[in-house]
């Protein structure tokens, strides 16, 4: 979040977060069928070439070989000022509050459903240009804390647990292929990548069943 502002030529393209979204809307189910595979991989695509231009722009000048699990949560950071979910302060009324019933004065951030499965889809785009999966800072330890600490502050800032995504995955077409792209052991590990699979095709199938993903569903992209 600190060095890098330059910019990526297409900030909304990633994590597929893009709708006018007022961080509150319960099932805004964004209404489209489940996503077919070639729209994840052009997400995916899309993803890639966005990390790629924020390499090109970081101060100081960044690359793809030295980017490191610390570079990518920096990403992440820097992503969420294209952030369309609100996420309240501790010391926000609203704290806690699914359906916050005025407009406060908390941040708006990338949610974590999104940030989950743009990782999934970097992971994966590292791997098919050329990168060694034991090399792959997508995949690093501290990415997955960093995600399971925003997964679990936006739970409780919203009031919204995200586990219960896990229950109902709408479609095994984007899991299967999220999966299949990612054969490297970390995708396997802990439930978060299956979770993350679910919200995969970037949130356009609208699929996510609570509120907090229903709100980072459609993107920019339809
Ligand atoms: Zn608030």
């Amino acid at each position: 979040m600190d060095s890098a502002s330059g910019g990526p030529s297409d900030p909304n393209s990633v994590g597929g977060e893009a709708p006018p979204a007022t961080g509150s809307t319960t099932t805004a189910s964004a209404s489209s069928p489940p996503a077919p595979p070639s729209r994840y991989e052009s997400q995916k695509r899309r993803d890639w070439n966005t990390f790629l231009q924020y390499l090109k722009n970081h101060k100081p000048p960044l690359t793809l070989a030295r980017c490191s699990g610390a570079h990518v949560i920096e990403f992440l950071k820097y992503l969420d000022q294209f952030g369309k979910t609100k996420v309240h302060n501790s010391g926000c009324p609203f704290f806690g509050h699914p359906n916050p019933p005025a407009p406060c004065a908390c941040p708006l951030k990338q949610a974590w459903g999104s940030l989950d499965a743009l990782i999934g889809r970097l992971r994966a785009a590292y791997e098919e240009n050329g990168g060694r999966p034991e090399s792959n800072p997508f995949g690093a330890r501290a990415v997955r804390i960093y995600l399971r600490e925003v997964r679990e502050g936006q739970a409780k800032a919203r009031g919204i647990p995200y586990e219960k995504k896990k229950r109902k995955r709408p479609s095994t077409v984007t899991i299967a292929g999220n999966v299949s792209v990612g054969p490297s052991s970390t995708a396997q590990e802990g439930g978060d990548a299956g979770a993350g699979a679910g919200g995969s095709d970037g949130g356009q199938s609208g699929q996510t069943t609570t509120s907090a993903a229903a709100v980072t569903t459609t993107t920019a992209a339809v």
